[in-house]
């Protein structure tokens, strides 16, 4: 069976040594008093709740799954994971990076963001019960009526209520401009809705006293495709004047998937019939708004992986040590034993290090965005606060795909260092493969994050947000330039900077001819710029531990191999990607339809 320490050293160096984040709130006036003991403590108590209560219902409620109950259409969580919840309601959690004004503890999301990252490694399914309660928070924060957020947000806040979002129907995902469902305004203000959403997730349970629903569908004066989209909210129970769940709405779960991963996440067919719901904010702008939720879920399925990551990764190094299986190319190493543990071996080495470097740097590269969130829900400079809305906007679809993506190769690794155990089931270790596999699906497949960030994020700006962030990399390179011990890391820093601008120039220039361009490169072209982002934050964090490597903390030695790895071995996979992302579209489009 796995087990899970959460990564609090690791964590610590992030947000204190390379982020610097108390000189970061210090100038967030809402965080401005928060100090580093406080950050370090929430920290240590989340990791313990997220390790104690959270960790050990991982494999039973993967084993179990969820149950339907199509009399009822009520669905039943595996068992503890309603106690499991009960729990972190109770100790307050759900609020932590909410609103004070409507109850919330009101610190930074950079806390909530770690928070989470320990809660997915200990449990994916069960933490995206309260995990997209935070989105349809955050949504219903930015577009709700006052009424609307008097009557939900303290609910969501407290974590009595929960949230949804539904989005897809059958014929359609990614293409939501399809969308069929149909909302018939009501004299009273209010719509009645009528059609049938696939996969939602966590979409009935019981594990809350209410569920809010946030659902797209089209409003009868609604213009074809995504401009006639409309949001509205949809309580499961009805609030009676009181705000108390009153009447059953009309919006009943009809079945649930059974699936590859995420067992213990009840991922729902939806019927609506003439269910009641509410506009939240502007008619036919529902996309708009629905924005702010699917965004905050893209980083959430960033932690995600980043949870799967690290825990695979500490399970794998743990067997890796107590596995013994052939010698040392070098001679025995441990000569007491029959045979060395398969640490020594370099390929084993290698798929743990693999692992251990997307942890990291996916765990830099989170923390780094959500610090600017922080900044742009905060800061008193509009134009600080314009600049961090920028990155978080250019790095969104990074942060979904390629730490997507990362954990996919990092448990797989994870699980090769077992051998044929990892294959079976009580190891848990085909858990995380099979749990990791969905991240690269929902929110906007890969492939959209991809053509979003290529085609919108970049191009369609002229590249002015990659080549902010691009003078960020030069100034780095420029000011650690000349610094002998730094050349390992800021040459091919300075050099994946320079064939990113190339080729995004490239690119462009294609796609001007043909539209097609950007299809057949964005994929690649994301990887590299995704690889661009980790080497900065690599050669930032091998500056630091360089500096510290004689402290006799063995932690900055174990920093600066895993950086000098990650330069060696995963970066340089930026030139395969780079020439397949130069090739051109043709040799995609040239095959005719009837020959596949
Ligand atoms: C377990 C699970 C949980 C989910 N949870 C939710 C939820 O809570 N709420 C919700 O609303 N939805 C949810 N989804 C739905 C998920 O977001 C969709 O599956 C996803 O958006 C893809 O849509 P689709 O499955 O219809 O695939 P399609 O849109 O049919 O895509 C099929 C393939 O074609 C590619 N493709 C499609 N269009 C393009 C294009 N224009 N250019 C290039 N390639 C393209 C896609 O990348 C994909 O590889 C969930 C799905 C699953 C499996």
């Amino acid at each position: 069976m796995p087990s899970y320490t959460p990564p609090l050293r690791d964590m610590q160096f992030v947000l204190h040594e390379l982020l610097q984040v108390d000189k970061e709130f210090a100038q967030l006036p809402p965080h401005a008093e928060l100090d580093t003991d406080t950050v370090n403590q929430v920290l240590e108590e989340g990791g313990k709740f997220a390790a104690e209560v959270v960790f050990p219902l991982n494999h039973s409620g993967d084993r179990e799954g969820c149950h339907f109950d199509a009399a009822t259409h009520s669905v039943t969580a595996p068992v503890g994971f309603k106690e499991a919840y009960r729990q972190y309601v109770d100790a307050g959690w759900p609020s932590l990076a909410c609103d004070p004004d409507f109850g919330g503890q009101g610190l930074p999301l950079t806390l909530n963001n770690a928070f989470y990252e320990m809660l997915n490694s200990s449990n994916q399914a069960w933490t995206m019960y309260p995990g997209l309660s935070h989105g349809a928070y955050e949504c219903l924060h930015a577009h709700g009526t006052q009424q609307q957020k008097d009557l939900y947000l303290p609910k969501l806040v407290s974590g009595e209520w929960t949230g949804t979002m539904c989005l897809t129907e059958p014929h359609c995902g990614t293409d939501l401009g399809l969308l069929k469902t149909k909302a018939t305004p009501q004299a009273d203000g209010s719509v009645l809705i009528s059609g049938s959403k696939i996969f939602i997730s966590a979409g009935e349970h019981d594990l809350s006293a209410n569920i809010v629903h946030l659902v797209l569908a089209r409003l009868p004066d609604a213009p074809p495709g995504t401009k006639g989209i409309s949001l509205f909210v949809v309580p499961k129970f009805l609030p009676d004047a009181q705000g108390a769940p009153g009447e059953r709405n009309p919006i009943f779960c009809s079945a649930i998937e059974h699936k590859m991963g995420i067992h213990g996440n009840a991922t729902c067919q939806i019927i609506l019939d003439n269910a009641t719901g509410w506009l939240v904010g502007e008619a036919h702008r529902g996309l708009n708004a629905m924005f702010v939720m699917m965004n905050a879920a893209r980083l959430g399925v960033g932690m995600q992986s980043l949870g799967l990551t690290e825990v695979a990764y500490q399970n794998a190094v743990a067997y890796a040590r107590d596995r013994v299986q052939g010698r040392s190319l070098t001679g025995p190493k441990a000569e007491d034993q029959p045979a060395d543990p398969i640490i020594v071996h370099p390929d084993v080495r290698r798929m743990l290090l693999t692992a251990r470097a997307f942890a990291e740097g996916g765990r830099a590269f989170c923390s780094y965005i959500a610090l600017q969130l922080d900044r742009e829900l905060h800061h008193p400079d509009e134009a600080v606060r314009k600049q961090s809305a920028d990155e978080v906007a250019l790095l969104t679809p990074i942060v979904k795909a390629f730490l997507t993506d990362n954990a996919w190769i990092a448990c797989s690794e994870a699980l090769q260092v077992y051998g044929g155990h990892g294959y079976i089931a009580e190891w848990g270790m085909e858990q995380y493969v099979r749990d990791a596999r969905i991240n690269m699906i929902y929110e906007g497949t890969n492939t959209i994050q991809s053509l979003d960030l290529l085609g919108r994020k970049v191009l369609m700006d002229n590249g002015a947000k990659l080549r902010a962030f691009g003078d960020k990399i030069k100034a780095f390179v420029e000011a650690h330039g000349t610094d002998e011990k730094m050349a390992e890391f800021i040459t091919p820093l300075g050099d994946i900077g320079d064939k990113v601008g190339k080729l995004s120039m490239e690119i462009g220039m294609k796609a001007f001819m043909n539209r097609d361009e950007v299809g057949g490169a964005a994929v690649p072209y994301l990887r590299v710029v995704g690889h661009m982002v980790y080497a900065y934050f690599f050669a930032q964090m091998a500056k630091i531990a360089l500096d510290k490597q004689n402290s006799g903390d063995d932690f900055y030695k174990a920093k600066l191999a895993t950086a000098r790895f990650y330069f060696a071995r995963l970066l340089p996979e930026t030139a395969m990607l780079i020439r397949q992302a130069r090739s051109g579209v043709s040799n995609l489009m040239e095959m005719e339809e009837s020959l596949f």
